[in-house]
């Protein structure tokens, strides 16, 4: 299968979408070097925040921009700034979150391929403005190649003296780790991640305190996802003005939305928040339809947790707001899309076993009952339904959502709860008449 990645698919719309898009992929070997970032601009920003603005004002400029967090959970990200505590007394950390592992989410990883130096340079930012000295980049353990890419891009920052002692003799100094993960999606939670890179297991904290005031060694520590931090130095270069004049009002900018699944044209596109869900799956220039000329049949809009859409659903607008207005969320913008043959049953076999296995099994609705749900689930899929069985699983859903440490547990269930909500009929056929109603041909 052809991936489309990312962002920028072909040279007619790149011409035309020269001043929104802010991720930039050519076919150029050289891409991610050092020269080739700086002869496009790459750490100016950097430098102009050094030279002419204080930590205040850098917060402020997000602040202004809109920007919200793009690993999943859309908080702005100059309010989280914002809650870093003034005192020196104790060490100061920003953390760039690069554990992505949420199905259908591939974003993050071509950033650290194609764009390495955006992230330091957007990493460095970020760390003057919550006064920090040392920043850490935590990867995916499955990321080798990235962390080999990040891992290089470092040396070649601290060669040409973006990154060390005494910073383009603004006297500020900066060090930076790159740290890769044992491949635990739960990592991918602030808290989880902490532990992590603390040398603990990967388990969620409960909270407060909140990682801004306790976090890293029990230091206030600023944790942000790659995409963010990518975006902060065009935010810089071009005002918060002109990013807050993309996207919606309360969905300021673009996003990278991974589109995959039962479509033509599979691959990372950017798009400014408030595109509509049915041109992206639709035009010829991003999805292309659905593989094969079949009919869709629902669409995950925002990564494996989120619930589901039908086709009367998807001509919404991917922000914020009209996400949830619509019955699901934006997410990490992953949209996940299932033609008619897909059995419903088998794609949730295949979900919860994925969050069954990466339950770090702190809390026990989230431990026992994903266990459970996928055993009903597997049952169901393998003929052996017993009546009551969809109730069943939506009572244990019940029990789970809102009653866990961390998201994980409702990330779990919403899928469930929505593919039940939305296929009911599908399975009580697959309970009665033990079997499936359509041709399951989806894979993950
Ligand atoms: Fe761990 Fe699941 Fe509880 Fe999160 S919800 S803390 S993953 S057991």
């Amino acid at each position: 299968m052809t991936f489309y990645s990312p962002v920028i698919t072909n040279a007619k719309e790149a011409a035309d979408n020269e001043k929104l898009h802010l991720f930039k992929y050519v076919e150029d070997p050289d891409q991610p070097k050092v020269e080739t970032y700086e002869s496009h601009g790459g750490y100016q920003a950097w430098r102009k925040v050094l030279s002419t603005m204080s930590p205040a004002e850098v917060i402020d400029e997000v602040k202004k921009s809109g920007l919200r967090g793009r690993g999943g959970a859309g908080f702005p990200t100059g309010v989280k700034w914002g809650f870093v505590p003034n005192d020196s007394t104790k060490p100061h950390y920003l953390i760039c979150n690069a554990d992505e592992s949420e199905p259908g989410t591939c974003k993050d990883r071509v950033l650290m391929e194609r764009d390495p130096h955006g992230i330091i340079e957007g990493m460095g930012i970020g760390a003057y403005a919550v006064g920090c000295h040392l920043m850490f980049i935590y990867i995916r353990g499955e990321f080798g190649h990235c962390a080999e890419m990040m891992e290089k891009a470092k040396e070649e920052a601290y060669a040409r003296g973006h990154l060390g002692k005494n910073i383009y003799d603004s006297g500020y100094d900066l060090d930076m780790i790159v740290h890769t993960g044992g491949g635990a999606y739960i990592c991918g939670e602030e808290t989880s991640l902490l532990n992590s890179l603390e040398g603990e297991r990967g388990m969620s904290r409960i909270r407060p305190p909140f990682p801004a005031i306790a976090g890293l060694y029990a230091c206030p520590t600023i944790v942000n996802n790659v995409e963010s931090l990518a975006t902060v130095p065009h935010v810089i270069n071009r005002g918060a003005e002109w990013y807050s004049s993309l996207g919606t009002e309360k969905s300021t900018g673009t996003k990278i939305f991974s589109l995959s699944g039962h479509v033509n044209r599979p691959g990372n596109y950017e798009v400014e928040l408030g595109f509509s869900l049915k041109k992206l799956i639709y035009d010829p220039a991003y999805g292309n339809g659905i593989r094969g000329d079949r009919k869709l049949k629902g669409v995950i809009p925002g990564g494996s947790s989120t619930p589901f859409l039908t086709p009367d659903m998807i001509d919404v607008k991917l922000d914020y707001e009209s996400l949830v207005e619509a019955g699901s969320m934006l997410g990490s913008g992953a949209v996940i899309v299932f033609n008619e043959d897909t059995c419903i049953v088998w794609a949730l076999k295949k979900l919860i076993h994925f969050y069954r296995h990466e339950s770090c099994g702190k809390c026990t609705p989230c431990r026992e009952g994903t266990g459970w749900l996928e055993k009903i689930i597997s049952r169901i899929e393998a003929g052996q339904g017993r009546p009551g069985d969809i109730e069943k699983i939506e009572e244990i859903c019940e029990n789970i959502m809102g009653h866990t440490v961390c998201p994980l547990g409702d990330a779990a269930v919403m899928p469930i709860q929505s593919a039940i909500k939305h296929w009911r009929d599908e399975w009580q056929y697959h309970i009665d008449q033990k079997k499936c109603l359509v041709k399951s041909e989806f894979a993950f």
